[in-house]
């Protein structure tokens, strides 16, 4: 194997926040990833839908991730129709990447709900899954996924560089208690939510009037 491990951070990101991008980062750094390609779903199927459309969520991801080296923008699950399954999306760059490992990377809130996404068996076997330390909701592991993790724990980092697929990694990230959800309720009250996401971005949703945000928001702030 040539390429090192390719880093692929699904989310809804709706809005993204700093806590995605500092954590994703990190991540490539510390696995010594490549590439991060930050992969924006069009329709989530575990959750109620997004406020911002496709557009508007992949838009703010791009100015979020400007000018950092080694995190990329992946739009295919915004041109594909239907459910945005991740197993599809995990298939897809497989077929393109060979044996290249792959990292599927997740925060703890969203890897206790793994068992419950489509197909969910079979993303071990195209992917490692690295997960991220999340102080917004910590979670343990649940009982559908103990196995998975006692069998397939990862001995370390440099092991996920080994194989395509199929180990599991904890991993500490710098705890960054921001989620998108207070960024939403703060823009809907007109409480100022500057600090918590790219100021790029808030620019981004305020020309746009996304969340409910009125065009005098912050002039008081
Ligand atoms: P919402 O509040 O709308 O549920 P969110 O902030 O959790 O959104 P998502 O787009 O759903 O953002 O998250 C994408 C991925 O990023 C998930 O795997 C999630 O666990 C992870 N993540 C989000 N915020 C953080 C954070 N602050 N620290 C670590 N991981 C995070």
């Amino acid at each position: 194997m040539t390429a090192g491990p390719l880093g692929i951070f699904g989310g809804v990101f709706d809005p993204v926040h700093f806590g995605h991008l500092r954590t994703a980062l990190e991540v490539r750094e510390l696995v010594g990833m490549d590439d991060m390609r930050m992969v924006p779903c069009r329709i989530p199927p575990h959750r109620d839908a997004p406020i911002a459309s496709p557009q508007d969520r992949a838009a703010m991801l791009r100015i979020g991730i400007r000018g950092c080296e080694g995190l990329h923008l992946d739009e295919r699950e915004l041109q594909r129709e239907g459910p945005s399954y991740m197993v599809d999306t995990l298939s897809s760059i497989r077929e393109e990447e060979g044996d290249r490992p792959l990292c599927l990377v997740l925060g703890e809130d969203s890897f206790a709900g793994l068992y419950l996404w489509h197909h969910w068996q079979q993303i071990p076997k195209l992917c490692h899954l690295v997960v991220m330390t999340r102080p917004v909701d910590p979670r343990p592991t649940p009982p559908e996924l103990r196995g998975l993790v006692e069998e397939h724990l990862a001995e370390d980092r440099a092991s996920l560089c080994e194989r395509p697929a199929g180990l599991v990694l904890p991993i500490k990230v710098t705890a960054l208690g921001i989620s998108a959800t207070r960024i939403r309720v703060l823009l809907h009250r007109e409480s100022d939510a500057r600090y918590l996401l790219p100021e790029a971005v808030l620019n981004y949703i305020l020309e746009k009037g996304l969340y409910g945000i009125k065009s005098e928001y912050g002039q008081t702030g």
